[in-house]
C-alpha cells in the first residue's frame, strides 16, 4: 500500500487544472492563454507577457542533479512554506487528522495545519538538550490519525540535529501510516549529511529544501520537495496553475549552476564559522545563562531577561528574534550569523550590555 493512500480521498481523485502553459512550447503560435503578445518595454528579456511554465523542466533537472535525486521525485514550490501547505492540504482531512511536530520548532507546520482545520499533536523535544524523542513520536503517530510528521533538521530555533538512525527507526515504525517530512532548510550550514538519499528507500519520507538561506534567495521564494513520485504527482494536483514567477525561475536556475553552488558552499562555511565564533563569544559573557550548540546559521541563547535584551538591542539598531513566548524557551533569543561588520556591532553591544 502506498503512503498516498493516506491522503485525502477527494484529492486522490482530483484532476489538476490544465494550464495553457503546460501545452506551450509545442507550437510557434500560442493563442490559447489570453496573454498579451508583446513584452512590456521594461521587460529585460524575461518575456513576462507570457505565463510561466508550472514546473520548468530545466529548473527541475538542474535542482534534481544538484541534489542527486531523480527529476520525477522533485517538486519546485513557492518557497518551502508552499510545500508545507500543499502537504497539509493533500494529506489532512479537516476536523479528523492531525500533524505531529516536535516543538520548539518552526511555526509554519502548526499554522498550515490550523488553516486546514487539522489538529496539531505536539511531541516536545526532550528538555535541556532539545533532542528528538523518537519513541514518543511513534506512540503519538500510531495512536492517532497522523498522516504527517514534521521534523526540522537542523531544527529552527534550537539549532540541534537528530541522528539518521533515529529517523530510520521512525520511518520503519510509521511505514504506510505517516509521511515523515524532514525540513532541511539549514542543511548547508550543517556538518552532518542530508537524509535526501533515504527517499529512494523510504516511500514515507519527504525532504524539504529551500533557496532562501544558504543560496541567498529568500526574496525569490523558491523551495523544493523531494519525495516518492506518487507523492509528487499527488501534490501536482493541488498546485496553483502558475506557482513560480518567471523572475524566480531565472534566479533559481542561476543559483543552481555549478559555480554558484560552489560559491554558496563557501559562503555557508563562512557563516558556520561566524556562528561558531558567536557561540563562543556568547558563552564567555557573564549575563548569558545558556547557549545551545547550533548546526544552522543562528544561535539560540538564554539570558535572565530575554525580552529586555531584545528591546535593548533594538533600541540600538540591532534586531534579534525573541522566543520568550514559545513554550520551553523562556528568556531565549535567536541571533542569526550576519556579515562581519554586523556581527562585530552585535558583539560590541552585547559586551556593553553584559557590564
Ligand atoms: C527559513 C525556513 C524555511 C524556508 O522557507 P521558505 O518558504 O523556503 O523561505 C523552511 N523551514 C524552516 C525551518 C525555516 O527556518
Amino acid at each position: 500500500m502506498s503512503i498516498v493512500s493516506r491522503a485525502r480521498p477527494e484529492i486522490r481523485e482530483l484532476r489538476p487544472y490544465a494550464s495553457a502553459r503546460a501545452m506551450a512550447g509545442l507550437a510557434p503560435v500560442t493563442l490559447n492563454a489570453n496573454e498579451n503578445p508583446w513584452p512590456a518595454s521594461h521587460d529585460a528579456g524575461l518575456n513576462l507577457n507570457r505565463y510561466p511554465d508550472p514546473q520548468p523542466a530545466r529548473l527541475v533537472a538542474a535542482w534534481a542533479e544538484a541534489l542527486g535525486a531523480p527529476p520525477e521525485c522533485l517538486l519546485v514550490t513557492r518557497g518551502s512554506d508552499e510545500a508545507i501547505d500543499l502537504l497539509v492540504r493533500a494529506f489532512c482531512r479537516a476536523g479528523l487528522d492531525a500533524v505531529a511536530q516536535c516543538p520548539p520548532t518552526f511555526g509554519m507546520y502548526a499554522i498550515s495545519a490550523r488553516i486546514q482545520g487539522a489538529a496539531v499533536l505536539d511531541v516536545p523535544l526532550l528538555p535541556g538538550a532539545f533532542e528528538l524523542d523518537v519513541d514518543s513520536v511513534v506512540t503519538a503517530a500510531l495512536g492517532n490519525a497522523v498522516p504527517l510528521v514534521f521534523l526540522c533538521r537542523p531544527n529552527n530555533p534550537t539549532g540541534g540535529n537528530f541522528r539518521v538512525e533515529q529517523l530510520t527507526t521512525l520511518l520503519e515504525a510509521l511505514k504506510e501510516r505517516s509521511l515523515v517530512v524532514v525540513d532541511e532548510a539549514y542543511i548547508d550550514f550543517c556538518p552532518s549529511e542530508s537524509v535526501l538519499e533515504l527517499t529512494a528507500s523510504y516511500e514515507n519520507l519527504a525532504v524539504l529544501r529551500t533557496l532562501s538561506k544558504a543560496h541567498a534567495l529568500a526574496g525569490a521564494r523558491c523551495g523544493a520537495l523531494v519525495a516518492a513520485p506518487e507523492v509528487i504527482d499527488l501534490l501536482k494536483r493541488i498546485l496553483p496553475p502558475y506557482p513560480l514567477p518567471t523572475p524566480t525561475i531565472a534566479a533559481a536556475q542561476a543559483a543552481l549552476q555549478p559555480e554558484q553552488l560552489a560559491a554558496a558552499r563557501r559562503q555557508a562555511a563562512r557563516l558556520a564559522d561566524a556562528r561558531d565564533a558567536l557561540g563562543r563569544f556568547l558563552k564567555s559573557l557573564p549575563g548569558v545563562t545558556q547557549v545551545w550548540p547550533s548546526q544552522a546559521n543562528f544561535v539560540l541563547l538564554q539570558v535572565a531577561d530575554g525580552p529586555a535584551l531584545v528591546r535593548w538591542l533594538a533600541e540600538r539598531g540591532v534586531l534579534v528574534r525573541d522566543f520568550n513566548a514559545m513554550p520551553g524557551l523562556d528568556n531565549c533569543l535567536r541571533i542569526t550569523a550576519g556579515s562581519p561588520p554586523e556581527n562585530a556591532r552585535l558583539m560590541q553591544l552585547l559586551e556593553q550590555w553584559s557590564k
